[in-house]
């Protein structure tokens, strides 16, 4: 039996396990690897792929990750805040074209002003359609209080990246100060859950400093934390982060792309009916990197929707994909490109993650 058949047969994959299946440089154990974690989608989360479009609400932010170019120490970036009509619009022509769900994302800010925008911002689009929009929100750690006002006004998902999993290596990742906690962004995640918001959180792949035994961990925490949805994709530098700077050794795009691709797919083995998006970062680092992590057994694509003149000012990092006027002929590019792997995308749906389906109500769903 090969290494590969032995470690797929098992109930449960090791760090070891996971660490090998990274690293094989086996071409028959690579395209194992793949074609299980394809057909380990198909049947747990069917032939639809969710459809979301992201609004990137604002760019001001008060943290410093090291890692993303709109940190507040980053003085080149015109920031902007999109007015009210322009997201209500955005997420209107985003019902009219199809689409199911809308995500807003967001630089951090805590103050008063913040948060009830965005709370006032979530009734506005949930009136839309009568209800007819799922919506996340990403907008960073808040307090429980803040996250259950925003459930209350209709936001029911939530995506918050640990980022990286080893306390170590995140706090290579962010300044050292009281803005920026390890354990306040995991209590975080386990207020949101608590809650009932529907879960998500995502690494980076291919950092600087990590390893990948860091990596495996990734795998095994969100698998610990028993969280529904994810999106991870490649590291990718910003000119102007101190993370980007030569001392730190990056490594080559493929590698990123490479690794990120089988992340997906042993995510997928290890967490079979979560959802899982096929990340904004693959498309920077390869033009059909969404295609490729769907067929790695991502089951999520997220357009960026935001209006033109500010999508520019959102650069987390270089070569990021700008709005999609873009976004309806990209969706029609990606949909050719998963037809032909006998995949649909999933339009006037909301595609909630089936595991929140059976997290919530164990009796009612079996799939496991
Ligand atoms: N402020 C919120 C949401 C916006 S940032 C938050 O931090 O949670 C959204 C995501 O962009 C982050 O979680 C991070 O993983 C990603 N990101 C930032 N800089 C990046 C970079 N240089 N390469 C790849 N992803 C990056
Ligand atoms: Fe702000 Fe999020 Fe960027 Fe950190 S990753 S600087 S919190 S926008």
């Amino acid at each position: 039996m090969k290494a590969i058949d032995h470690i797929l047969s098992k109930t449960g994959l090791s760090k070891d396990d996971l660490v090998y299946l990274l690293e094989t440089r086996d071409r028959n154990e690579r395209a194992t690897l793949f074609s299980c974690a394809r057909s380990t989608m198909l049947e747990h989360c069917g032939n639809n792929v969710g459809l979301r479009g992201i609004i990137e609400l604002s760019n001001r932010c008060g943290k410093n990750c090291f890692y993303c170019g709109i940190r507040a120490g980053n003085l080149e970036v015109e920031r902007y805040t999109l007015d009210d009509r322009h997201v209500v619009a955005a997420a209107r022509h985003a019902l009219e074209q199809g689409f199911g769900s809308v995500v807003i994302q967001s630089g951090e800010r805590h103050d008063r002003a913040f948060t009830s925008h965005i709370t006032g911002l979530l009734k506005q689009v949930k009136k839309l359609g009568c209800g007819a929009l799922g919506i996340t929100l990403s907008c960073g750690e808040q307090t429980e209080e803040v996250y259950r006002e925003w459930l209350d006004a209709g936001a029911h998902r939530y995506l918050l990246r640990i980022e990286a999993s080893n306390r170590k290596l995140y706090e290579r990742l962010h300044p050292a100060d009281s803005n920026h906690s390890y354990d306040r962004r995991v209590d975080a995640l386990m207020t949101l859950q608590r809650l009932g918001y529907q879960t998500g959180t995502g690494v980076m792949i291919g950092l600087p400093y990590q390893t990948t035994s860091d990596l495996a961990g990734d795998l095994l925490f969100m698998k610990d934390l028993n969280i529904d949805m994810v999106g991870m994709g490649p590291y990718i530098p910003h000119p102007d982060t101190p993370l980007s700077q030569p001392a730190a050794s990056i490594q080559s795009p493929e590698e990123r792309l490479e690794l990120s691709l089988r992340m997906i797919a042993l995510l997928r083995i290890m967490m079979k009916n979560i959802n899982i998006a096929a990340s904004t970062a693959l498309q920077a680092l390869d033009p059909m990197g969404r295609v490729k992590a769907v067929a790695a057994g991502a089951n999520v694509f997220m357009p960026n929707i935001t209006p033109v003149g500010e999508a520019c000012k959102y650069r987390l990092y270089e070569g990021k994909p700008l709005f999609d006027d873009m976004a309806v002929a990209t969706l029609a590019g990606f949909e050719k490109n998963i037809n032909k792997l006998g995949l649909d995308v999933a339009y006037h749906a909301w595609s909630d993650s089936r595991h929140y389906r059976e997290r919530m109500h164990p009796a009612k769903n079996t799939e496991s």
